[in-house]
């Protein structure tokens, strides 16, 4: 018996191996090239986002981020978060167009806009304007949820398809106006608004649990915006903080 099954299995790892090998003639050395061109693309934008930090200690009062907020710079494929033609961008230190008047924000202010949210293990958090799905999965990648809206439906649907086929299981995403939050999961660790307000929605404080923070753009339309923290404390008191001037597309309401 085991002389007979001996040569059947070694045939198994034969034809195994020689299906193997055409399956990497076909698609393995085009892909492979292509994911380590974009993997050391997006090494270099890490380093850049380590000096950008260093430069910006003054304002973050810290000249070195989380380093679970490195990590996930580090791991998020920011190339799919673009459009097809814009990808060879993808691991340039900029904002860069979505479609629809939106922007992928600058990855620098990506990772300085989570270190801000100060978050805890096993984090719950909810971020208002999903736009391309890049915030939302870098903070799927050490959070246990992340809820996102966004109101731009065609946008909503199309991070939600890429998150998905990321494998970014923790991330919800709903369309509509995230002005009044999404309160059947509050309350959260931190809220992160990434659209430009005038004032912080009352809803989203109020799904802020005791000891959480904001981060959110404050500014009008065409005013100077200022990127702002706002924590409340065990008491349910709030306290704000000014951090740096900053450039949001508007938040929107659904009157708009
Ligand atoms: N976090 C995004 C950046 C998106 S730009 C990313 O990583 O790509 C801001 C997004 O906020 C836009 O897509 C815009 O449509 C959305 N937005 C503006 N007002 C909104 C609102 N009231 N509710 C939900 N999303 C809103």
């Amino acid at each position: 018996m085991v002389g007979v099954r001996r040569p059947l299995a070694n045939l198994g790892n034969m034809v195994a191996m020689i299906i193997g090998s055409l399956f990497f003639a076909v698609s393995g050395p085009l892909a492979a090239g292509e994911d380590a061109q974009f993997s050391q693309a997006r090494a270099e934008l890490v380093a850049t986002i380590a000096d950008r930090v260093q430069e910006t200690r003054s304002y973050l009062g810290k000249s070195k981020l989380d380093p679970r907020v490195m990590a996930a710079m580090a791991a998020v494929p920011r190339h799919k978060f673009v459009p097809k033609n814009l990808q060879s961008a993808a691991y340039e230190n900029r904002p860069l167009p979505i479609g629809h008047q939106q922007t992928i924000s600058q990855p620098s202010l990506v990772a300085m806009m989570t270190d801000l949210m100060e978050l805890p293990a096993d984090c719950h958090v909810l971020e208002v304007g999903t736009g391309s799905g890049y915030q939302a999965a870098v903070l799927a990648e050490f959070c246990a949820s992340v809820h996102t809206i966004e109101i731009v439906a065609p946008l909503g649907e199309r991070a939600a398809e890429v998150l998905a086929e990321l494998g970014y299981d923790n991330v919800q995403v709903r369309i509509g106006d995230g002005f009044a939050g999404w309160p059947e999961h509050a309350p959260y660790d931190a809220v992160i608004v990434t659209a430009a307000a005038t004032d912080p929605p009352a809803p989203l404080l109020e799904q802020l649990r005791p000891g959480g923070r904001m981060v959110i753009p404050l500014g009008g339309r065409w005013r100077t915006q200022e990127l702002v923290v706002i924590e409340k404390a065990a008491d349910g008191s709030l306290s704000r903080r000014e951090v740096f001037p900053v450039r949001f597309v508007p938040f929107t309401r659904d009157e708009d």
